[in-house]
């Protein structure tokens, strides 16, 4: 598929250190550990190109990876970790907002979330983000193969309700790298907002 020839680009822990901000990109983001990594490396079918985090508090990046010349994925920073200081999340939250308000290439954003403990504050506040410039936005129920199928569902259509309120349009899928669930809906979904040619 496309997103196989998904290649490093650039890491940048600044926004003026980013790619130039041409074409579209779409961003992915959620809270440490809801498996953002392993979504981004499921759906271009390589082993590691996002790499697993297990430090907290890293040095935070943006990850730009390119699809083709004009457009990219972006791996951003992953947030919620309890214990991390004070001036490292305000430092987070002004790089986040930075990017995901003043982006332009921005055409999508990929909202990861454990399917057992969705929406939570942190969620809600990345949500609320998007609303200002209206952005369409996909919801990911990560770990879907934690749950049987029906409680899966049932998680989903909560969540699609409890989302209504929102600004612009927000799909909402289950999702499993592991049991390579909901892959096809995601790749769809990003070549429309990357205007993928078919
Ligand atoms: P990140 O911190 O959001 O990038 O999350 P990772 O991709 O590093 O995953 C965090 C943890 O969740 C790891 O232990 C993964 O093995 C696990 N994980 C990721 N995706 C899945 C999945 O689809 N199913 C299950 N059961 N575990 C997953």
């Amino acid at each position: 598929s496309f997103y196989q020839g998904a290649r490093f680009l650039t890491a940048a822990s600044q926004l003026d250190q980013a790619p130039p901000d041409q074409g579209s990109e779409v961003a992915f983001i959620g809270r440490s550990n809801a498996g953002k990594s392993s979504a981004i490396n499921a759906i271009c079918h390589q082993g590691s190109l996002a790499r697993t985090s297990k430090t907290p508090g890293r040095t935070q990046q943006l990850i730009f990876f390119a699809l083709d010349a004009e457009r990219r994925l972006v791996d951003l920073p992953g947030y919620g970790y309890a214990r991390v200081a004070i001036d490292i999340k305000a430092e987070w939250q002004g790089l986040m907002s930075h990017y995901l308000e003043r982006r332009r290439a921005l055409t999508g954003l990929v909202i990861l979330m454990d399917c057992r403990h969705p929406l939570t504050v942190f969620d809600r506040e990345l949500l609320a983000w998007g609303d200002r410039r209206g952005l369409p936005r996909l919801l990911l129920l990560t770990k879907a193969d934690k749950l049987r199928r029906g409680p899966a569902a049932a998680v989903r259509s909560e969540v699609q309700k409890g989302v209504r309120d929102h600004a612009g349009p927000i799909q909402v899928e289950l999702f499993s790298a592991h049991a390579r669930v909901g892959i096809g809906p995601v790749q769809a979904w990003l070549d429309e907002r990357l205007g993928v040619p078919r």
